[in-house]
């Protein structure tokens, strides 16, 4: 940081109702931290927010004294993204209300919350709203690129019910964007991701949902999978719409209901989360377990926010953590001969390969309606992570992560993927033009517009448009 930005900081203290933090301050190490232990970042000044005044005048700061920007919110990035080398942090966490109108069906979270505290808050009520399925990730990162999870079939992504943000642009200025207000700049947060801005306040709608849900998983051993993937083919596309599904190569958890010797065993698992009735769900697993026995299975009831926090232990912080997405149309022989060959070749049990079924809700909402990153046709978006307890085992699997998804480009829908798995900062440019297709223009000429300079571009990034244009 410069000795002139050194210098204000102590102006810009003055004026911020949250902390100010500087290299050697108490709490700044704590502060900078990411999940992804593989990365560490020193910022030059870290600006605990705690109200969107405070962040229009972080980003004025920053502006001014030429920081690079980073903002911070629920800091799951695998990329780092939310982290930065000497410029400026802009660290949400501590704007993380959450309030619930039970009435009108509305939660309102701060820019920093977790997806935790806003399912936890809705549920007081019976209530959720599509979010992603590890609860310690930030609902601003998720939802801005779109957020997929259990409720996407249902009820759509987290965008989808998404009905106002407020957000500090690059000019300082605090914003609404909703339908009716700002709407070309509504449009785009709806799976931008930051390029616009600072979101300080999500407004989503609610549904009923839980308390309790079906769970239901089933694991094969690996030589099963091209027969799993091949009924999971054929099952999906009948699937009630209150059952949804994800078909994952992973390793069996040391959970009680997995005889010891499977733990952490590589193969493949489906499962069925069902928000409807006991029956529905069991004639699904019924259908799977007749054709092709599993391993082992479990099913039982449980509570929403359990099956929420679910992953949250296998996915927690300080693992060394890589990953890429894509989108498939189905599991074809052909991809089902790519996945086959690569998935025994991941060396971490804690790396995987995820496909989110997207169909239903999702699919009822028009390609245009949103900026989002991906054709709304069914099909499934697929997560390779490398989750790893080490560096050398990261060193493998990001390599692993990385040939996986240079041999499924062919049998896939090819390189565009959902922008929050494209955790590269550099050298995706094409990714990120292949993942928006023919709305890139718009949210080029949208991005000059709020953000000419692309201060905020520590993310899947979208180059504003050449003025005029
Ligand atoms: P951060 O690292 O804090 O932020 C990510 C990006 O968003 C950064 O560019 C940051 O600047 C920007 N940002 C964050 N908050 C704001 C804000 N309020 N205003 C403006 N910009 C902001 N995605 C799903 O949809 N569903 C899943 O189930 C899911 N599971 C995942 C599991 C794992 C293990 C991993 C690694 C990722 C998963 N993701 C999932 C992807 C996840 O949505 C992204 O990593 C997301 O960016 C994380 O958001 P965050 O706020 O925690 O991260």
């Amino acid at each position: 940081m410069s000795q002139l930005a050194e210098m204000g900081v102590d102006a810009l203290r003055s004026t911020l109702e949250g902390p100010v933090l500087l290299p050697g301050d108490e709490g700044y190490d704590d502060a900078r931290r990411l999940w992804n232990a593989a990365i560490d970042k020193h910022p030059g000044v870290i600006a605990r927010c705690r109200t969107a005044t405070d962040v229009s005048r972080a980003v004025l700061f920053a502006r001014d004294h030429d920081l690079e920007i980073a903002v911070r919110g629920g800091a799951h990035n695998p990329g780092g993204s939310s982290g930065v080398d000497d410029g400026m942090m802009i660290d949400l966490s501590l704007l993380n209300e959450v309030t619930v109108d039970p009435v009108a069906k509305v939660a309102r979270a701060g820019g920093g919350a977790l997806l935790g505290q806003l399912d936890a808050a809705a549920q007081e009520y019976g209530l959720a709203t599509p979010a992603g399925m590890i609860s310690h990730t930030g609902v601003g990162g998720l939802t801005l690129g779109g957020g997929m999870g259990w409720l996407t079939r249902k009820f759509g992504l987290s965008i989808d019910n998404l009905t106002a943000v407020e957000i500090v642009t690059a000019d300082g200025q605090i914003r609404r964007a909703s339908d009716d207000e700002n709407p070309d700049l509504f449009w785009a947060v709806r799976g931008g991701g930051g390029n616009f801005g600072v979101v300080t306040e999500f407004e989503f709608r609610l549904h009923e949902a839980g308390p309790m849900v079906q769970f239901g998983l089933a694991f094969w051993d690996l030589d099963r999978g091209a027969d799993v993937l091949r009924t999971a083919r054929t099952v999906i596309p009948n699937l009630p719409d209150d059952v949804n599904i994800v078909v994952g190569a992973i390793s069996a958890p040391p959970a009680p209901f997995v005889p010891e010797e499977l733990h952490f065993r590589p193969g493949y698992a489906l499962i069925v989360i069902g928000f409807g009735s006991a029956e529905e769900h069991a004639g699904v697993l019924d259908e799977i377990r007749t054709a092709v026995p599993p391993l082992f299975e479990f099913a039982s009831p449980m509570p929403y926010v359990g099956l929420q926090q679910m992953l949250d232990e296998a996915n927690g912080w300080g693992f060394h953590a890589y990953d890429k997405g894509f989108y498939l149309d189905d599991f074809t022989d052909e991809a089902i001969a790519v996945i086959t060959e690569y998935v025994p070749q991941k060396q971490s049990p804690g790396s995987v390969m995820l496909a989110y079924r997207l169909d239903g809700a999702y699919s009822k909402v028009p390609d245009d309606a949103t900026a989002f990153s991906g054709s709304r046709r069914p099909g499934y978006g697929v997560f390779i992570v490398a989750v790893c307890p080490t560096p050398e085992l990261l060193e493998h699997d990001r390599a692993w992560t990385r040939s996986f998804w240079d041999a499924m480009l062919p049998v896939s829908r090819g390189k565009g993927s959902y922008v929050n798995a494209i955790s590269d900062l550099v050298d995706v440019d094409d990714r990120v033009r292949a993942s928006y297709g023919p709305k890139y223009d718009r949210l080029a000429a949208i991005k000059a517009t709020y953000d000419p300079d692309n201060l905020f571009h520590r993310n899947a990034n979208i180059r504003p448009a050449a003025t005029g244009s």
